[in-house]
């Protein structure tokens, strides 16, 4: 049997796109090689105990939201609890909330990092960010230069509104608004933007930055579970899922593509590719396929990820989420700060009552591990590790015989799980913005491309925002 749709990888993207096809009533199979779905945003088990593997929040799930809409698009509602505040700033002795609310941050700002130009400068980020979550309409394809003129046509509504943001880096726009501006608080911003642009503010344009920097003023949500759940309840009415099931070979013959996977071989007339653009050229023989992502790979930045899980029993209440900044950029990273995200204390089906499981995690460059001897790694690896503990230890209060478990990843134990060593998806850089990103749709017959390393961007929203984007190329809409 051909199927119609067959996709490769159940992270946010490959999830995503198999429930809209599903829902829309086609025939779909999503294939994953590792036990459960998820990818960056899976929940695994270490010795019984539950972690996030990377996500921790979701963000675009509020009322109108962009990934609130595809939940309802295939009927589904994730067991998921609003949180508010969205993170809590630790940088030296300071302490600063991201409430939800515009004139409460406001106040807060005003305490810790006294400037009069904030009002003016957050309420801009606030409403900028709220009219650009209202305009809808726009694709994105780069397969042909009649696409790309049809696409940038498109975003002209767009680019019309917010086009003083759009050219020149949102560093330079920041300090000609505020006219000073203390290192400290420069970092502040940039810590906040490095987690959603996937870049500093010197490398991407003010209008990314008002999207990573407003992130927290919309409503943002915890996942009961843990986050894979989320992906599994997105795809719970597929029929057909299959996990533990590793692709090894494609071929593409007379527009058929032929998948050789750990549960035989699957045939289908459509493949959408749900991992890495930059892993992906390996498992095809075709050249004219080779060739498109090996285009692509130049762009890989190696920008990855080290986490460190913790189980820690206490009584002490801990927030959802805290960014910690530090002066100087930590050995072996990329970065000054660490995101680290608790457990909620009433979500006993991810850690019992009186445990937080921790997520924590900091850029790093794969470069700097893969290259290691067994010895060095294990060593470096355990010197982060022990690094980021006594760090947040120290700026959260836990002491040491809280502590349960702790363990780390690198971008190597990444690669190991989820075949992907690059993580965070493409920055968002003014190198890297549109039309040179990868787009969804590919200029190959029946092959299509999910997830942050092709448009629109990374986590939840982007990954989302990609999907529907595909199903727009799809269904020859644009
Ligand atoms: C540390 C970290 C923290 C993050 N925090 C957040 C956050 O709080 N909120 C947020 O929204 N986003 C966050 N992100 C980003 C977000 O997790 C990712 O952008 C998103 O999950 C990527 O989804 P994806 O579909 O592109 O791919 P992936 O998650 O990479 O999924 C690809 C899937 O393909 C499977 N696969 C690969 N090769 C094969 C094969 N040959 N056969 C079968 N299956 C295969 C893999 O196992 C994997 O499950 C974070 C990312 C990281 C790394």
């Amino acid at each position: 049997m051909i199927r119609e749709y067959a996709i490769i990888g159940g992270g946010i993207g490959g999830c995503s796109i198999a429930a809209l096809l599903n829902a829309k009533g086609h025939d779909v199979v999503l294939i994953e090689k590792e036990p459960s779905l998820g990818g960056c945003a899976s929940t695994f088990s270490h010795g019984g105990n539950h972690y996030n593997a990377g996500a921790t929040t979701i963000s675009g799930y509020h009322e109108g939201g962009i990934v609130r809409r595809i939940f309802d698009a295939v009927g589904i509602t994730p067991d998921v609890i609003s949180t508010d505040p969205a993170i809590t700033i630790i940088q030296g002795d300071k302490s600063c909330v991201r409430y939800r609310d515009l004139e409460r941050f406001i106040s807060e700002i005003e305490t810790f990092y006294p400037h009069a130009k904030h009002r003016e400068f957050w309420t801009l980020i606030h409403t900028l960010g709220i009219a650009f979550y209202e305009m809808q309409g726009y694709y994105y394809s780069n397969q042909s230069g009649l696409m790309k003129v049809r696409s940038l046509l498109s975003l002209y509504p767009l680019v019309k509104r917010f086009w003083r943001y759009l050219f020149g880096n949102a560093r330079d726009f920041i300090t000609r608004f505020y006219g000073t501006l203390s290192p400290q608080y420069l970092d502040f911003l940039d810590a906040q933007i490095l987690i959603v642009a996937q870049a500093t503010s010197d490398k991407i344009n003010f209008f990314t930055a008002v999207l990573s920097l407003g992130y927290a003023f919309n409503e943002t949500h915890y996942p009961i579970g843990g986050m894979g759940a989320v992906c599994t309840s997105l795809t719970s009415k597929i029929p057909d899922v299959r996990t533990r099931c590793l692709v090894t070979s494609i071929t593409k013959e007379n527009d058929v593509y032929t998948l050789t996977t750990a549960q035989g071989p699957i045939q289908c007339k459509n493949l959408i590719m749900g991992t890495s653009h930059y892993e992906s050229s390996q498992w095809f023989s075709d050249h004219a396929i080779k060739k498109y992502y090996q285009k692509y790979e130049k762009r890989n930045n190696h920008q990855s990820a080290f986490v460190l899980y913790m189980t820690i029993k206490t009584l002490t209440p801990y927030h959802h989420h805290y960014q910690l900044i530090s002066e100087t950029i930590i050995p072996h990273t990329l970065s000054k700060s660490l995101f680290v995200s608790f457990s909620d204390p009433h979500d006993t089906l991810i850690a019992p009552e009186g445990s937080y499981r921790i997520t924590a995690s900091i850029h790093t460059d794969t470069r700097f591990w893969t290259p290691l001897s067994k010895v060095h790694y294990q060593h470096q690896k355990k010197e982060l590790q022990n690094l980021l503990q006594q760090w947040i230890c120290d700026k959260l209060g836990i002491q040491n015989e809280e502590i349960v478990e702790c363990f780390a990843a690198t971008p190597k134990t990444f690669g190991r799980y989820i075949n992907r060593t690059q993580l965070g998806g493409n920055a968002l850089t003014l190198s890297n913005f549109l039309p040179r990103l990868p787009s969804n749709d590919t200029p190959i017959k029946g092959l299509y491309q999910i997830g942050d390393t092709a448009y629109a961007a990374q986590g939840w929203p982007g990954v989302v925002m990609g999907a529907f984007n595909c199903m727009r190329m799809i269904n020859g809409k644009h």
